[in-house]
């Protein structure tokens, strides 16, 4: 099954994406992870990346669809895959379209994680992550239960750089210029799926269940 989590930054498709390829035992791709991994270990790759993230904008489509295409390449993929944050562009969305199509295969759903935009900021800017295991807290609604310090391994927290409020509002300004088009994109394809995404993660996690059990 090839699924699709869409949705503004902070609205959960990294939490619901790991649940669901743990479930469906099928890779997580995360764009993010993979650019941010490359800019920590400053491959060429990560040099280039780092100036688009630290600014909220955008890494040009051809940099991230050749990423993805080697990444789905892989034997783990062959049964399929969770997509978080990709494609994020309808160029995206094409060419992942295209590459599918070569080994006859197609994104079954879209699941769309929708929140109101406050609700984001106020998520994303109380965002910390395990710099060890990559755990995400919240300062007010999941804190570790030591300042600074992950529950699981012991790891120090952070804080992302685009985690700081004027990125944020710069990254809420370029998903909704060049990520909601991919909306009706989708919905003319007749896969998307609206879920909820200001109930807790159990609610959300129920919700998408639903939508995958009754398509
Ligand atoms: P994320 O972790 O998904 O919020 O991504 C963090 C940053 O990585 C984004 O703000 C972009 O700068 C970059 N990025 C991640 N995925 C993509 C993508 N599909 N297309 C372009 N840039 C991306």
């Amino acid at each position: 099954m090839f699924l699709i989590f869409l949705g503004a930054p902070g609205v959960g498709k990294g939490t619901q994406a790991d649940i669901f390829a743990k479930e469906l035992g099928i890779p997580h791709i995360s764009t993010g992870d993979i650019l941010r991994e490359a800019v920590a270990r400053g491959t060429e790759l990560g040099l280039v990346a780092k100036g688009y993230m630290e600014k909220g904008e955008l890494v040009p489509d051809e940099i991230v669809i050749g990423i993805i295409q080697e990444r789905i390449s892989e034997p783990d993929c062959k049964k399929g895959c969770i997509f978080d944050g990709f494609p994020r562009t309808v160029t995206q969305a094409a060419a992942l379209d295209k590459v599918l199509a070569k080994s006859n295969k197609k994104i079954d759903y879209v699941i769309n994680i929708e929140v109101d935009e406050e609700e984001i900021v106020r998520r994303l800017s109380g965002r910390r992550s395990c710099a060890k295991c990559g755990r995400i807290y919240h300062l007010l609604y999941s804190p570790p239960v030591k300042d600074g310090i992950c529950n699981d391994c012991g790891g120090e927290l952070y804080q992302r750089d685009d985690d700081r409020e004027e990125v944020i509002r710069n990254r809420l300004r370029v998903y909704n210029q060049e990520t909601v088009p991919l909306i009706s994109y989708y919905r003319k394809k007749s896969v998307l799926r609206n879920v909820e995404g200001k109930n807790s993660v159990e609610e959300v996690t129920q919700e998408i269940e639903r939508v995958l059990k009754t398509g």
